[in-house]
């Protein structure tokens, strides 16, 4: 692609006609002080993919906020990179949403988070059953990675000391 084409491709994607300009969107690592259930989360879930990939550097938070009000956090790659949903997102009405309560579904949507980030930035999936070599999830049975093939089976907790 010449430099020509893709500058013009920009303008393109960002002026489109009668498209209105959007908020802009200022992004950098959440403070370590900040939302510690969030942190307390992906410490476990960074402490699997320590364990099984410790080829990958631990995985953060990061804020999004937007020039109109609203705020996301993600789980992104130590480069920044994030493609899994938000673990915590304020409304644009300025409404502050709460962490989820129960712990264990706190950590199955960070580890869900993880995961897909670790996906999509390295198109590995992660984690992996060590039985039958499928990707495992968390959500569904909180706390713990489970894997569907087989009629279905628990691995391991996340953050446990059995990891696939
Ligand atoms: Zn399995």
């Amino acid at each position: 692609m010449s430099d020509a084409y893709s500058s013009s491709l920009e303008i393109r994607l960002s002026d489109g006609p009668g498209a209105p300009p959007g908020p802009e969107v200022l992004t950098g690592p959440l403070e370590p002080d900040e939302q510690p259930r969030l942190w307390a989360a992906l410490a476990l879930v960074n402490a699997d993919l320590a364990a099984t990939r410790p080829d990958r550097a631990p995985l953060e938070l990061r804020r999004y906020d937007w020039s109109d009000g609203g705020r996301q956090i993600k789980v992104a790659t130590a480069d920044g990179e994030s493609y899994g949903p938000a673990v915590w997102q304020r409304g644009w009405s300025g409404d502050a949403a709460e962490l989820l309560a129960d712990p264990l579904e706190l950590l199955a949507l960070v580890a869900d988070a993880a995961q897909q980030t670790v996906l999509e930035s390295g198109r590995q999936v992660w984690p992996l059953c060590p039985a039958h070599a499928l990707g495992l999830h968390a959500s569904g049975v909180a706390g713990s990675w489970h894997c569907s093939a087989g009629g279905g089976h628990v691995v391991a907790p996340v953050g446990g000391p059995a990891r696939g």
